[in-house]
């Protein structure tokens, strides 16, 4: 299996180039065949593992794995968001269901964070929206 990475993403760029490169060359058998190494297929790969600690499973990537969007985002973890949709009152308990979701993944990730001491610049400074407008004095 060839190696793509896209040479066009100047975050990936500025990086210094990574040289543990696992490139899959045979044949081989798993259980499970996770594709996609961003953070839905690294999750998917984590449960499965502890759900099925005697199978194998394999995770590859067209790219180089932790290479993509999901790692070379911005970094936020957010409870909300600013494009949640919801406009309306009336659809205020489903905006505090998807806020509860939101809360949720944040304290797995820390918990993760904690139980697996992953060092990763973690801080809880908060988030702030504000806005501006063009003023004619
Ligand atoms: C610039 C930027 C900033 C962002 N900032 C934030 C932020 O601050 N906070 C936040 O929560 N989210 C942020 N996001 C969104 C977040 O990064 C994505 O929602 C998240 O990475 C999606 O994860 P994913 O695993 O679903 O997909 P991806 O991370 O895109 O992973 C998919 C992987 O699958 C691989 N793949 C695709 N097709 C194939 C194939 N056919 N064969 C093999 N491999 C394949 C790709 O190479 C890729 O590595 C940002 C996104 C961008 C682009």
């Amino acid at each position: 299996m060839k190696v793509i990475n896209d040479n066009g993403c100047s975050w990936i760029n500025d990086l210094r180039p990574r040289t543990n490169i696992k490139i899959l060359s045979s044949t081989e058998n798993c259980e499970w065949l996770i594709i996609g190494a961003g953070y839905t297929g690294l999750s998917a790969a984590r449960k499965l593992s502890e759900l099925n600690p005697n199978q194998k499973i394999i995770l590859v990537d067209a790219q180089l794995a932790g290479e993509g969007a999901s790692s070379r985002n911005s970094g936020y973890l957010v409870d909300t968001t600013l494009n949640d949709g919801f406009m309306l009152n009336k659809e205020l308990e489903n905006y505090k269901k998807k806020t509860d979701i939101y809360q949720l993944g944040i304290k797995v990730v820390k918990k993760f964070i904690k139980e697996y001491q992953v060092d990763c610049d973690w801080n809880e400074c908060g988030k702030y929206f504000a806005s501006s407008k063009n003023r004619r004095y």
